[in-house]
C-alpha cells in the first residue's frame, strides 16, 4: 500500500465517520466513504478502474442496507466518476436491484452524475482476446465498506473495475448481491474483494453472513469461508465483516490487502496485512 493510498483510505474513515456522527443512514456512510476512494484514482474503482481488453472501462458497483435488505446494483457501466452513487440511486430511486451496460449509463445520465470520458476501444481480434483471457488473473484495488449507523443499521457496499484481463461484459461478484456485498440487521455487513468468479460461486457474503447469525464472531465466519474458497476453489478473496453489535474483522487470504477501520477515537487505523 502507498502512502498516498493510506491517506486516502484515512480520508474515506473519517469522511464516512462523521457522517455517521451527525445521525446519518449506514448506507450513505458507506456510498460517502467509496466515493472518496473512486475519486482518487489510487484504487481499481472510479477514476481508476482498469481497462477490459477491448480497451473500455466497464465498471460495477453495489450497496446494501441491513434494516429493509434494500440494495442496488450496476454492472458495466461506462463513463462515470460514481458508479457506486449509481447503485445507491438503483436502491433508493427504483424498485429494481441490479441495472446493467449501456441501459445503466442512460439511467444515470438521467441523475446528471460527474461523467468521465471513455477510452477509445482497440482493435483487437476475439481470437487474441480469448488467449489474453486465459492467462493467470490478477486482481487488486477494488474498494469497498461497511458501516453501522446510530440506528443499528448495517451496510455494505462495493465498486470496482474488475480483474486483469477481462473480456469485454465480464462482470465479478462486486454487483451480485449476496455474492459481493450482503447487509442484514439480523446478521451483519459483508464486503468482499478478490477474483470475483470464485466469490460468486461460494455466495461469499451472504454465507459469511449465514455464519453470523449462527453466533460465529466475524473473524471466524470470515475465516471459516475464505478457508472453504481456498479448500475448494483455489479462490482468493478478502473480507469486510461487521456484526449488528459492532464487532468486525478484516479478513484476507491474499498477501495483502489496504484496509483500515475507524471508532471515531484516536485516529483512523489502516493497514494492508490483517491476518
Ligand atoms: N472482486 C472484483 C471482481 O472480481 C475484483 C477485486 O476485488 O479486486 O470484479
Amino acid at each position: 500500500m502507498s502512502d498516498a493510498q493510506g491517506e486516502n483510505l484515512r480520508a474515506a474513515l473519517e469522511v464516512g465517520y462523521h457522517l455517521l456522527e451527525r445521525g446519518a443512514p449506514a448506507a450513505a456512510a458507506v456510498e460517502q466513504a467509496i466515493r472518496a476512494l473512486e475519486r482518487s484514482g489510487l484504487f481499481n474503482a472510479g477514476l481508476g478502474a482498469r481497462l477490459q481488453l477491448d480497451g473500455a472501462r466497464r465498471m460495477d458497483a453495489s450497496i446494501m442496507e441491513g434494516r429493509e435488505l434494500r440494495a442496488g446494483a450496476v454492472a458495466s457501466i461506462e463513463g462515470i466518476v460514481h458508479p457506486i452513487t449509481a447503485a445507491r440511486l438503483v436502491m433508493e430511486e427504483t424498485d429494481h436491484v441490479l441495472l446493467v451496460g449501456p441501459m445503466a449509463t442512460r439511467f444515470v445520465k438521467h441523475f446528471k452524475l460527474e461523467r468521465k470520458r471513455n477510452p477509445a476501444l482497440k482493435q483487437v481480434s476475439y481470437d487474441m482476446m480469448l488467449k489474453r483471457a486465459r492467462l493467470a488473473r490478477d486482481r487488486g484495488g477494488t474498494v469497498g465498506a461497511v458501516a453501522l449507523d446510530c440506528c443499528g443499521t448495517v451496510a455494505a457496499g462495493a465498486s470496482t473495475g474488475g480483474i486483469a484481463r477481462m473480456l469485454p461484459g465480464r462482470v465479478g461478484d462486486t454487483p451480485l448481491i449476496g455474492c459481493g456485498v450482503y447487509a442484514d440487521n439480523q446478521a451483519g455487513a459483508v464486503s468482499m474483494t478478490g477474483i470475483g468468479e470464485g466469490i460468486i460461486r461460494l455466495v461469499a457474503a451472504k454465507t459469511i453472513c449465514e455464519q453470523l447469525e449462527k453466533g460465529e464472531t466475524p473473524a471466524s465466519a470470515a475465516r471459516h469461508v475464505l478457508k472453504m474458497l481456498v479448500a475448494r476453489i483455489q479462490g482468493s478473496a478478502g473480507a469486510l465483516v461487521l456484526a449488528p453489535d459492532g464487532r468486525f474483522a478484516i479478513a484476507h487470504v491474499t498477501p495483502h490487502m489496504a484496509a483500515g477501520w475507524w471508532n471515531g477515537k484516536g485516529k483512523p487505523v489502516v493497514g494492508d496485512r490483517f491476518r
